[in-house]
């Protein structure tokens, strides 16, 4: 019997990186059943809704899932499918690692970090009101009741909400995965000297979850914009991060960068049961349907996925299938050769290839 696992291809270049993915996997000698599923703008055309409930159901039955990016409308459209995913299936943390491949582009060398994002509230769990609603003049007129501190008339509002549990719970997580990969320090990210209240509870959550764990993994704590900083200057300090949603969205694509780019970073996302795995980029239209694209970010994705099976040597193997095709430097897309027009790059599906003859 093979391991179910839902399997949504995407948009722009989602269903490409997919299908690189999935040839890896099953040449790492795994059985999957895949079961393959539209959401985004693909089933919208179909069915006239980015995120139909069959989707949630085959990820609640299967409990495991992986998905190339979702387009998202800015400013317009349907709200984020991949923030409902999240949501409906209580996604609670979002998983980054951002490690050094030899081969690829990056600033420094050597870097290392386990980034843990809580993914369900903070300025991203979607509470918004629109300037002039009728909703945005009642809540505007209660703040400036109840605040010292007014809101202009002509102000759209985004909420902040920060809870206690959903805190405790992502730093516990963060901290348990930490003594279970053998990591050795747990950096806070916040702005808490600005946000006291919101920030500040989640500080102060991260501190009484660390003392768990004290004597076994060392705790510190950083406001976000030194910790940018830092980061550019220093990464090779850290080692785990954990920071509220939006912190967390953007520290993680600075360090995806610190590792050689969107292209190459992988991502996951965990709740009580259920996992969902995903490369960090986004949907890249202008690149859809060229099998121009680097998959390793896809495939990479899909070694936490087997790691969570599991099936940890063929993990193992398809990492290291990446690692040797990466510092060979010779079958891999645009994007990793030393000029972006080389002519010795390979296609998509090409450089999957070459991971799978390593295999
Ligand atoms: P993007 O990640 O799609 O692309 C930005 C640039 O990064 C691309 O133009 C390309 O130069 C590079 N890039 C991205 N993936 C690459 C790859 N695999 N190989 C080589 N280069 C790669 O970001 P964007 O343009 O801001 O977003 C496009 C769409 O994707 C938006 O609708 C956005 O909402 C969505 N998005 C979805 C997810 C997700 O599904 N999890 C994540 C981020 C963005």
């Amino acid at each position: 019997m093979g391991h179910p696992v839902t399997l949504i291809p995407g948009d722009g270049i989602g269903p490409e990186v997919t299908n690189a993915m999935r040839m890896c996997v099953d040449a790492a000698g795994v059985k999957v059943n895949w079961e393959v599923h539209d959401a985004g703008e693909k089933s919208i055309q179909k069915c006239g809704k980015p995120l139909p409930e069959e989707v949630l159901e085959s990820i609640r039955r299967n409990k495991t899932a992986i998905k190339g990016p979702i387009t998202t409308p800015i400013g317009k459209g349907f709200r984020s499918v991949n923030v409902q995913l999240r949501q409906s299936l209580d996604l609670f943390a979002c998983v980054r690692p951002c490690f050094y491949y030899e081969g690829t582009k990056t600033p420094i060398k050597k870097v290392n970090l386990m980034i843990f994002r809580e993914n369900t509230e903070d300025l991203y769990a979607g509470i918004e009101f629109d300037l002039n609603s009728p909703e945005v003049n009642r809540l505007r007129a209660l703040i400036n009741e109840i605040s010292p501190k007014k809101v202009k008339e002509d102000s759209a509002i985004s909420i902040k909400p920060i809870s206690v549990s959903a805190s405790k719970r992502i730093v516990k997580f963060a901290f348990d995965w930490a003594v279970k990969f053998g990591r050795k320090k747990m950096t806070v990210v916040h702005k808490a000297n600005i946000m006291k209240f919101t920030d500040g509870l989640f500080l102060q959550c991260a501190r009484d979850v660390a003392r768990e764990y004290e004597g076994k993994i060392e705790f510190s704590d950083c406001i976000v914009d030194n910790m940018c900083m830092q980061l550019v200057q220093k990464a090779v300090l850290y080692d785990c991060l954990v920071l509220p949603n939006l912190y967390g969205d953007i520290v993680s694509d600075l360090c995806a960068g610190l590792v050689g780019g969107l292209g190459v970073a992988p991502g996951a996302n965990y709740g009580e049961e259920i996992a969902l795995f995903e490369p960090v980029h986004g949907s890249a239209p202008k690149y859809a349907g060229q099998n121009k694209v680097n998959p390793t970010a896809t495939i990479l994705s899909a070694v936490w996925m087997l790691r969570h099976l599991k099936e940890d040597a063929a993990a193992d193997r398809l990492d290291n299938a990446v690692r040797i095709v990466l510092k060979e430097g010779v079958s891999v897309t645009y994007d990793l050769k030393p000029d972006r027009n080389d002519p010795s790059a390979v296609g998509t599906m090409q450089m999957a290839e070459a991971i799978c003859k390593k295999l």
